[in-house]
């Protein structure tokens, strides 16, 4: 079971081995085998400030700060949906936390999304929201892999073949690595582990572009609500109806 977190639970002392990660999950083992898992959640970052008064400015949003040897390191959260939990060692973190995880989404291939996805009815938008399914997707690249992919949101997972979920699959990976190459998303103050903001949002096609032109075809991008979110889509380029 996780151990509950107080400050020598946290690695005081301890040399920090290896960084792992899992979909949205990440990870910090040490070398007595300690594990420190981290979830960001909304607004969750982990930043090493380049100098001491860097970390002012963000001082009320700090639930942790890591002395290294190479600096400090915070875990600052300013709406408190991300988590830091501690585990006795990498076995128990995966066995009580990972396994129930779908497949990492930055490595996902044709035939494992199509196996992971089964049988589900739900819309195909929801299924890639859902964590157990495919692990590391959220709502911003849900919604652009899907236009890159051609297939419409709202699309029962079921009726995807072979086909379909490697060209899903292999649009998945490619705005993972061009979100990872743009240093992710700063929509309002997403910053990375050296402060510095990512330009994702430049790349976007149809996150937060409802009612302005489709890049490919010039029709009005749709907005709506699927799976609970706000998802975005053009009509003419993604399909709703696919060959099985
Ligand atoms: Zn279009």
């Amino acid at each position: 079971l996780p151990c509950a977190i107080t400050p020598c639970r946290l690695l005081l002392g301890e040399c920090v081995t290896d960084l792992i990660r899992h979909g949205k999950q990440l990870a910090l083992l040490s070398d007595n085998g300690r594990a420190i898992s981290v979830q960001l959640g909304m607004t969750g970052r982990l930043w090493m400030p380049k100098t001491p008064d860097d970390a002012s400015a963000q001082e009320r949003h700090v639930h942790i700060m890591w002395t290294l040897e190479s600096g400090r390191m915070l875990f600052c959260d300013a709406r408190r949906f991300g988590s830091v939990e501690a585990f006795p060692n990498r076995d128990v973190l995966q066995s009580v936390k990972w396994n129930v995880l779908g497949p990492d989404a930055l490595t996902i291939t044709g035939p494992e999304l199509h196996r992971s996805l089964g049988i589900t009815h739900r819309a195909i938008k929801a299924a890639l929201l859902d964590q157990s399914v495919l692990a590391g997707v959220g709502n911003i690249y849900a919604d652009e892999a899907l236009f890159r992919a051609r297939i419409s949101p709202h699309v029962p997972a079921s009726y995807l073949d072979a086909d379909a979920c490697a060209r899903v699959a292999t649009c998945i990976r490619e705005v993972l690595e061009l979100g990872i190459m743009r240093g992710g998303s700063t929509i309002r103050d997403y910053r990375d582990g050296r402060g510095e903001a990512g330009s994702m949002q430049d790349e976007f096609l149809v996150y937060g572009r409802g009612g302005m032109p489709c890049n490919v075809c010039e029709q009005q991008l749709t907005s709506g609500t699927v799976a609970q979110r706000t998802t975005v889509w053009c009509e003419t380029c993604q399909k709703n109806r696919l060959s099985r």
